[in-house]
């Protein structure tokens, strides 16, 4: 039998050059499409929902079909006006290297079926490890699919190497403003409600270390075992960074596992203000950053970085019969020994393949770049009578909301009044722009990571907000 999936290459190039054809229009066209798209599951159930087909019809207009509907029915977070959440800018060389990688379909699981891709980890690894100051020798890491499985992956190795499997009485603390992904870490890894210690944050938005004291003594009181603290060096919502080496010490008396998860934040060490902010990343035990935000990669790829790779071995590799044969010398590593998947995408080679292309100056300058147009954000900001900055430009993320100088509106009417803005913004769909909440205020968020965003992409933005602000202002009149 001929197999069923095969093509003639004439087919396999027409359609191929098809699909270059139009990411590279869209990466050239971006700045004149909308970076906001809304559809209900109606909406869409009305054009996509049917049963599977058992006939065959043209691979052209199949990708015709999704071009016209799946495409234009995303958001796109490589939008120089993609300012919520966390945007993706992504790059080109990276976006080829998975379309490589994945047409050479390449396991990155076990060093014998591609050495050069457990090379290639191991490598871009080792520049991780450098860029971090943590030992290239003895440290080492793993690829993940982001930086939720890079905080699971740290939080089982941590309970492993300081619990074992005993770990009904350890105690994990971290701040009010720490991740969602790391609680649901801690579940998932079966620890009790009892066992987390949200603390509170200060008016910076950094994890109160009195207060974080104060915890651990009281439960060392109460015969628990606080084992690990979890600190965010850049926090989704402000930018902030916790006292990365206030804590380090706090786990060096106390014998605790120091995870930080600098998913958003990490890339920051590769400027010199961000240099400077990161100061004491390097006493992490465990270290996640997500290449996926601030390194300019596409979906998917985060990293977990560890001061000892012998750490992730110990926690994650089982000796099975059926990879018996592919096991291999103890440097020739088998990445999955150091994580939680066995068949594993070539995630290194967008990472290599653009780090090499562009070189790290572009990285250092494109994300110095973002840092500063934050900070000249905060400063229109700071200087209109009709904003009020919430917190300020910290790594690239700053929250404000509006508030005219000349009303006296109430706290709900500022709430109701940034809430209208936000949303009458991502109905015109001009720009990604939604609110979050910080003491309790509901406040506009920046986070400007995309090197393509100019201040006039910005401004455009803000006067567009302020139309909307004085606009609704009258209401309360
Ligand atoms: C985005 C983020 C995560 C989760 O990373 P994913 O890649 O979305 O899984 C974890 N922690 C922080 C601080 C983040 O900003």
């Amino acid at each position: 039998m001929k197999s069923p999936f095969e093509m003639t290459p004439e087919a396999m190039t027409s359609f191929g050059y098809k699909i270059v054809d139009e990411v590279v229009a869209h990466y050239a066209s971006v700045n004149q499409k909308k970076p906001v798209s809304k559809a209900s599951r109606t909406e869409m159930d009305a054009v996509f929902l049917q049963e599977a087909p058992e006939e065959s019809m043209p691979a052209e207009d199949v990708l015709q079909f999704v071009m016209k509907n799946v495409i234009p029915n995303s958001n796109i977070s490589t939008h120089p006006k993609s300012f919520s959440f966390v945007p993706s800018p992504s790059n080109f060389i990276s976006t080829m290297a998975d379309t490589l990688a994945t047409g050479f379909n390449i396991f990155s699981g076990g060093w014998m079926l591609a050495p050069a891709a457990a090379e290639l980890e191991i490598v871009t690894m080792n520049w991780l490890l450098k860029i971090f100051d943590f030992p290239v020798k003895q440290g080492g890491g793993i690829f993940t699919s982001g930086g939720s499985m890079a905080n699971l992956t740290a939080l089982a190795t941590a309970r492993r190497i300081k619990c074992d499997t005993n770990f009904s009485d350890a105690i994990i603390y971290l701040s009010d403003q720490a991740h969602s992904s790391n609680i649901k870490a801690i579940r998932i890894l079966g620890f009790q409600k009892e066992q987390i210690r949200i603390i509170p944050t200060d008016n910076e938005f950094k994890i109160s270390i009195n207060k974080l004291k104060n915890e651990i003594a009281k439960d060392k009181l109460q015969g628990k075992k606080p084992f690990c603290i979890i600190a965010t060096a850049g926090t989704t919502n402000t930018g902030s960074v916790d006292p990365l080496d206030a804590i380090a010490q706090i786990c060096e008396q106390e014998n605790l596992w120091f995870h930080i998860d600098a998913a958003y934040g990490g890339a920051a060490i590769l400027s010199e203000k961000g240099k400077i902010a990161l100061k004491g990343i390097e006493k992490a035990d465990s270290l996640t950053v997500d290449p996926h935000k601030w390194f300019f990669q596409p979906y998917e790829i985060g990293c977990l970085l560890v001061k000892d790779k012998s750490w992730l071995s110990y926690t994650f590799s089982e000796k099975p019969e059926y990879l018996k044969d592919i096991e291999g010398n103890e440097s020739e590593i088998n990445f999955y020994d150091y994580g939680i998947q066995l068949t594993r995408r070539f995630r290194a080679l967008k990472f290599y393949m653009s780090i090499k292309t562009f070189g790290l100056k572009a990285f250092r300058k494109a994300i110095s770049y973002n840092i500063d147009l934050a900070e000249q954000t905060e400063n229109y900001l700071r200087n209109s009578k009709k904003w009020e900055v919430i917190s300020s430009a910290n790594l690239a993320i700053i929250n404000f909301r509006f508030h005219p100088l000349k009303y006296q509106f109430d706290e709900k009417q500022l709430d109701e009044l940034n809430q209208k803005i936000s949303a009458k913004m991502m109905e015109s769909k001009e720009a990604l722009l939604v609110t979050t909440i910080l003491q309790n205020q509901i406040v506009i968020r920046m986070c400007l990571i995309n090197p393509n965003t100019t201040f006039e992409h910005v401004k455009e933005t803000l006067e567009q907000c302020e139309v909307f602000g004085d606009l609704f202002s009258k209401k309360y009149l």
